[in-house]
C-alpha cells in the first residue's frame, strides 16, 4: 500500500514538474550526504557561443575547419553543436552532408564526409587516442575546448563558453546548509571544471570525465559510507544514474537517462534539485 503523505506528496510533485519513479529512492533523499551535479545545462546554463576556431592542418583556412565542424554537428543535439551551427550560420558558411553520423557516447561525435572519417572529441576523447593537445588550444578558465579530427589527424579545434546559471548559487548554498557535500562530473576540460566549482565554491569536482568513470566515482564514494545522489541529462549517464542511490534525470534529456532515473525533473532549474531533496526530507518526517 501506498503511505498516504507520500501519494499525496507524488500527485504535489507533479505539479511542481517532477516524477517520482522510485519511490523509496525518493524518501531515501532524506539520507543523502553527496550530490553529485552534472556541469552542462544543470550548474551551467548550457548555451555555448563560439568564441574562438583554428586549424592546425595544412592549408585548410580556420572557416574551413568550422564548416567541416558545424555539417557534423548539424546532426548533433550536445548544447555545444547548437553554438557551433549557430556560429556557422553567421558566417554563412556552405555545409557538407555528412554520413553514418554517430555520438561517442560522452566524448563527442563522428560521421563520415567527403571521404573522410571527421571526429569531434572532448579533451578526453584526444587524450584517449593519444594526441597532444595543439598549444592554444587552451587561453582562458572559462572556454570549452573541442577538438575535430579528420582520419584520426588533428585538424583544428573549437573554443566555446558557457555561463554559470543565475540559481546555481542559491541551490549550493541551500543544499550546503542541509550539511550535503557537493560534487560536480563533467566531460569538460580540467580548466573550465576547476573554474566553476571555484565560482560557486563546491566541495570538489571531476573533470574529463569518461561515461564509465561517472559510476566508479558514485561507487567508490558509495563504499566510504556515502549516500549518493547524482543528476544526469544523458545517454552516458544512464549506468551512473543507475547506481546512486537517488538518480535524478533532468531537462528533457533522453530516454534512456529517463528510464534509469529514480526522479525525473522536467526543467534542469538546480533550484528544483535541492527543493526536491529537502522536499523528500519533509515528506518522510510527516509520516513519522
Ligand atoms: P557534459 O554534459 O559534461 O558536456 P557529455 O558526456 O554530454 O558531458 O559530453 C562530454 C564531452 O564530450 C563534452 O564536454 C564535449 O567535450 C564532448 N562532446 C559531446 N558531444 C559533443 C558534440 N556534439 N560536439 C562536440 N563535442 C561533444
Ligand atoms: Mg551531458
Amino acid at each position: 500500500a501506498v503511505p498516504l503523505v507520500v501519494a499525496i506528496s507524488t500527485s504535489v510533485s507533479a505539479k511542481h514538474g517532477l516524477l517520482i519513479r522510485n519511490r523509496t529512492a525518493f524518501e531515501n533523499s532524506r539520507n543523502l550526504t553527496t550530490i553529485i551535479f552534472d556541469k552542462t545545462g544543470t550548474l551551467t546554463k548550457g548555451e555555448f557561443g563560439v568564441t574562438r576556431f583554428k586549424s592546425v592542418a595544412e592549408g585548410m583556412e580556420d572557416k574551413d575547419l568550422l564548416a567541416i565542424a558545424a555539417a557534423l554537428e548539424n546532426s548533433s543535439e550536445h548544447p555545444i553543436a547548437a553554438g557551433i551551427v549557430r556560429k556557422s550560420k553567421e558566417l554563412e558558411l556552405k555545409l557538407g552532408k555528412p554520413e553514418n553520423f554517430q555520438n561517442i557516447t560522452g566524448m563527442g561525435i563522428k560521421a563520415n564526409l567527403d571521404g573522410k572519417e571527421i571526429s569531434i572529441l572532448s579533451p578526453g576523447g584526444l587524450k584517449q587516442k593519444e594526441i597532444e593537445q595543439p598549444e592554444g588550444a587552451f587561453k582562458t578558465e572559462d572556454e570549452t575546448v573541442v577538438f575535430v579530427l579528420s582520419d584520426e589527424k588533428l585538424i583544428g579545434y573549437i573554443a566555446l563558453a558557457d555561463e554559470i546559471r543565475d540559481e546555481s548559487q542559491e541551490a549550493i548554498n541551500t543544499l550546503k546548509k542541509h550539511g550535503i557535500k557537493i560534487l560536480m562530473a563533467t566531460g569538460d576540460n580540467e580548466i573550465v571544471a576547476k573554474a566553476v566549482s571555484e565560482t560557486l565554491g563546491l566541495d570538489g569536482y571531476y573533470s574529463e570525465v569518461l561515461p564509465e568513470d561517472k559510476q566508479k566515482i558514485i561507487k567508490d564514494l558509495q563504499a566510504k559510507g556515502e549516500f549518493v545522489a547524482m543528476t544526469g541529462d544523458g545517454v552516458n549517464d544512464a549506468p551512473a544514474l543507475a547506481q546512486a542511490d537517488v538518480g535524478i534525470a533532468v531537462g528533457s534529456g533522453t530516454d534512456v537517462a529517463a528510464e534509469t532515473a529514480d526522479i525525473i525533473l522536467v526543467n534542469s532549474n538546480p533550484i528544483d534539485i535541492a527543493n526536491l531533496i529537502l522536499f523528500g526530507t519533509a515528506t518522510y518526517k510527516k509520516m513519522m
